[in-house]
């Protein structure tokens, strides 16, 4: 058995910022989830690889944008992508990711299921895209943008008002930046982790963590530029089937987000039609839409509190948070692991096609 203080291998551990007690304790109130990543890339270098991404450098203080990426590191395994924070706000999203990871780390150092389950998949973890909105406690970046409307797609449905996305000005939230200007870094660095891990014929699952939208967590998949299906929505009615049949006391509603609304420029609309123009055609991007508002409603106070309009306030209740979303994030484990044993076969598919108009588009037939 290894034990639990295995020397850091340092090719898997970036050089970290040099910071003074006061840019400590600064970000130990304001950002701690920096610090959790740090601690835990300085305690698993032995099982885990983190590179800076970047640095983004705000209020006199360096603020990496990390990638951590565990397991096979065979260009065929498939893959499971996850990121969190790129709503600044919205931190919990952040949080449970940390929480899986402290979890799946700990059992790589004695768990044979965990380390056979890493010897075969690619996890790669962006958990904290935008660490300047999150310091800030802003839902946009330190530029004013918000980086989910921020990627080059224009909706080819009505948006809401302002929430869409608009080019007004960045005094309002949604702002997506001005026409053709150069891409903010942390949605550049999305794209590029992307593209190093991700464009293989593997299949890759993804999960992009986020709270805010009503009292129920969600399973958002693409579109959100378009009510049309996308082209392997037959993956996602097999993904959700199974996942019911195999949690049937589940709580999350699965559907595409346009079921919702549509919006401009969303990054998993662009980086799905990347990878299928490219011919690549078994991408799942999904989003994590913890349904915040009923932290809300169990304690109205939180309304007066814009933080706790994202984020639950008290301890027991953040603690449900971290661990509800636990199960799931093993499911996607597993579901990536043993893609071939569900994923449909052409026939499969036509039906499974046909069953998605029932599910979620019915309106438009
Ligand atoms: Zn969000």
């Amino acid at each position: 058995m290894e034990t639990l203080t295995t020397a850091p291998l340092c090719e898997n551990l970036p050089p970290l910022p040099q910071r003074t007690i006061e840019e400590r304790r600064k970000l130990k109130i304001k950002l701690p989830e920096l610090l959790w990543v740090e601690k835990l890339m300085r305690k698993n270098a032995a099982h885990m690889h983190a590179r800076t991404e970047h640095t983004l450098h705000h209020d006199g203080m360096d603020l990496p944008i990390y990638s951590l990426t565990l397991g096979s590191q065979k260009p065929a395994s498939p893959t499971l992508l996850i990121t969190g924070g790129v709503h600044g706000l919205e931190r919990i999203g952040t949080q449970v990711i940390l929480s899986w990871l402290q979890t799946l780390l700990e059992r790589c150092r004695w768990d044979t299921h965990t380390k056979a389950l890493l010897a075969q998949i690619h996890i790669v973890i962006l958990p904290l895209v935008n660490p300047v909105g999150m310091l800030n406690n802003t839902r946009s970046n330190g530029n004013g943008i918000d980086l989910n409307r921020h990627a080059p797609v224009q909706a080819n449905e009505k948006t809401p008002f302002l929430a869409g996305g608009h080019r007004l000005g960045n005094w309002l939230p949604w702002y997506r930046g001005k026409t053709g200007a150069e891409l903010e870094p942390e949605l550049a660095v999305m794209i590029k982790v992307f593209k190093r891990y991700m464009q293989s014929p593997a299949t890759t699952l993804g999960m992009d963590l986020h709270s805010g939208f009503g009292f129920h967590d969600r399973l958002w998949f693409p579109y959100a530029y378009s009510k049309e299906p996308i082209a392997n929505i037959s993956d996602y009615v097999a993904l959700k089937l199974m996942w019911e049949r195999n949690y049937p006391h589940h709580n999350y509603l699965f559907e595409p987000q346009s079921m919702h609304y549509c919006t401009h420029g969303d990054i998993w609309d662009y980086l799905y039609d990347l990878n299928k123009a490219e011919g690549n055609s078994h991408f799942l991007p999904l989003t994590l839409e913890m349904g915040s508002w009923n932290w809300v409603k169990k304690r109205p106070r939180q309304l007066f509190n814009f933080n706790g309009l994202f984020n639950p306030q008290l301890p027991h209740r953040r603690a449900r948070v971290l661990r509800d979303h636990l199960v799931l994030l093993d499911f996607l484990c597993s579901a990536t692991l043993n893609h071939e044993q569900w994923q449909p076969d052409k026939k499969m598919a036509e039906s499974f096609a046909q069953m998605a108009q029932g599910i979620w588009y019915k309106a438009r037939q």
